[in-house]
């Protein structure tokens, strides 16, 4: 399977979690909602003034040069009495508009404020034409009753702001599903031991930490697991025990063709294994199926392979998982600015550097960071984009056109 035959394949075949809970919207980032939220209030939920400056009547600006300046409105402190002939209200941005009053006089138009022999403060305006009202109307915003959000919309601060304006401040989501992750390799050892402490052959497992971090802001409920032993018997008890206490299992290495890769054979033992490699570069040994009603990618274990399988593959799945539903990839043309080497018969994603040929051009030009061995975690060292190379391409030269993906989408 290619890349996006595989994405389908999983999107068809993974259910989302229907469970919901009702949650303060303080507690929401990153969920999902699982209902419709309406607006509880039009905004503004009164005519509000769009400027500083004074309310008064339209049609007194015909046969009127001064206006007897009756009170004020300000944010928070409405003038109650209403605008009569020749009067108006001092006011400012987000004041109420007091009633009889139809048009904001800008500050900016008064010729002079002077108090007359009552005591009375009189205003004069510049003579000029009136270009707009400056008054925001009820729901000039959003109606009440309005349709904010809609299940399956994940809950950014932006969304939050908007709920928060409509008076919502609880919501139903989606309960997060519980996701486990392994690594797997008796070379492995945990970050923080000592470098001196690390018997010949043995490396930090940093594939758990990237992973655990890359799915941090996903809404989910990370499971700190152990590390799977290059031992079939150990593996299938550790997979056994996980499967039926989480939603998704994420493991790394041991899933490719030698002697001490057990993890989809282990998979095809325990449960159904729905695929076994893709036409994938880095990525080719990834497996995916489940163990009863637990989901489980087995990733490859080189570092590189791990983040662009879990960029690519994992993350989407997660957000069905979750309740929503995935973007398709967001591919950006631009232009190779280092010749790249590559056999026709996988797609391949290489790590690259984008940016714009000229300040104000939309053109892209792209280079990548060098050699691209999968195990080299160093490709992504100033990275902030995949390079798309098609399965049919040969070596491209500079110049040559390719899409590129870029990170900050991936990652969002
Ligand atoms: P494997 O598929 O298990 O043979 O792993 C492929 C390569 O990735 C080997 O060089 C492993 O040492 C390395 N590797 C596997 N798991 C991890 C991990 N958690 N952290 C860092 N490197 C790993
Ligand atoms: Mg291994």
């Amino acid at each position: 399977m290619d890349l996006e035959e595989a994405r389908e394949a999983l999107f068809a075949q993974l259910v989302p979690h229907s469970a919901s809970e009702c949650i303060p919207l303080a507690q929401a980032q990153g969920r999902i909602t699982a209902e419709v939220v309406r607006a509880q209030l039009p905004l503004p939920p009164f005519p509000a003034s769009a400027m500083d400056g004074y309310a008064l009547r339209h049609q007194d600006t015909a046969n009127h040069e001064t206006f007897r300046i009756v009170g004020q409105s300000l944010a928070g402190h409405p003038y109650t009495g209403s605008i009569k002939v020749g009067e108006c209200a001092r006011i400012f941005t987000g004041a109420v508009v007091p009633d009889g009053a139809d048009l904001i006089v800008l500050q900016e138009q008064v010729a002079e404020v002077i108090t007359d022999e009552n005591g009375d403060k009189i205003v004069r305006f510049v003579p000029h034409e009136a270009d707009e009202d400056y008054i925001r109307p009820v729901g000039n915003d959003v109606q009440m009753g309005h349709p904010m959000t809609q299940p399956g919309d994940r809950l950014s601060p932006l969304l939050l702001g908007a709920l928060a304006a409509a008076g919502v401040c609880e919501i139903r989501v989606y309960r997060r599903p519980k996701v486990g992750v392994f690594s797997s390799g008796d070379e492995l050892r945990d970050p923080g031991t000592p470098p001196d402490a690390l018997t010949l052959g043995q490396i930090y497992d940093s594939n758990r930490f990237t992973l655990t971090s890359l799915l941090r802001h996903l809404p989910i409920e990370l499971i700190a697991l152990d590390r799977l032993p290059d031992d079939p018997d150990a593996v299938e008890e550790a997979l056994t025990e996980a499967s039926r206490r989480c939603d998704m299992l994420i493991t790394s290495g041991g899933v490719s063709v030698g002697d001490a890769d057990f993890i989809g054979a282990t998979i095809a033992r325990l449960g159904e294994l729905s695929f076994w490699r893709l036409n994938l570069k880095p990525g080719k040994p990834l497996a995916f199926g489940n163990i009863g009603d637990c989901w489980i990618f087995g990733l490859p274990g080189n570092p590189v392979s791990t983040i662009v399988t879990c960029l690519l593959l994992v993350m989407p799945s997660l957000q069905v998982l979750c309740g929503t539903i995935p973007k398709p990839l967001l591919r950006i043309p631009a232009t190779l600015s280092s010749p790249v080497s590559h056999r026709p018969g996988r797609a391949e994603y290489q790590r690259g550097i984008y940016s714009q040929n000229e300040p104000s051009s939309s053109a892209l030009s792209v280079k990548h960071t060098g050699d691209q061995g999968s195990n080299r975690l160093s490709t992504f060292a100033g990275a902030n984009c995949l390079i798309e190379i098609p399965k049919d391409s040969g070596d491209l030269a500079v110049g040559a056109d390719v899409n590129i993906l870029p990170l900050s989408d991936l990652l969002a």
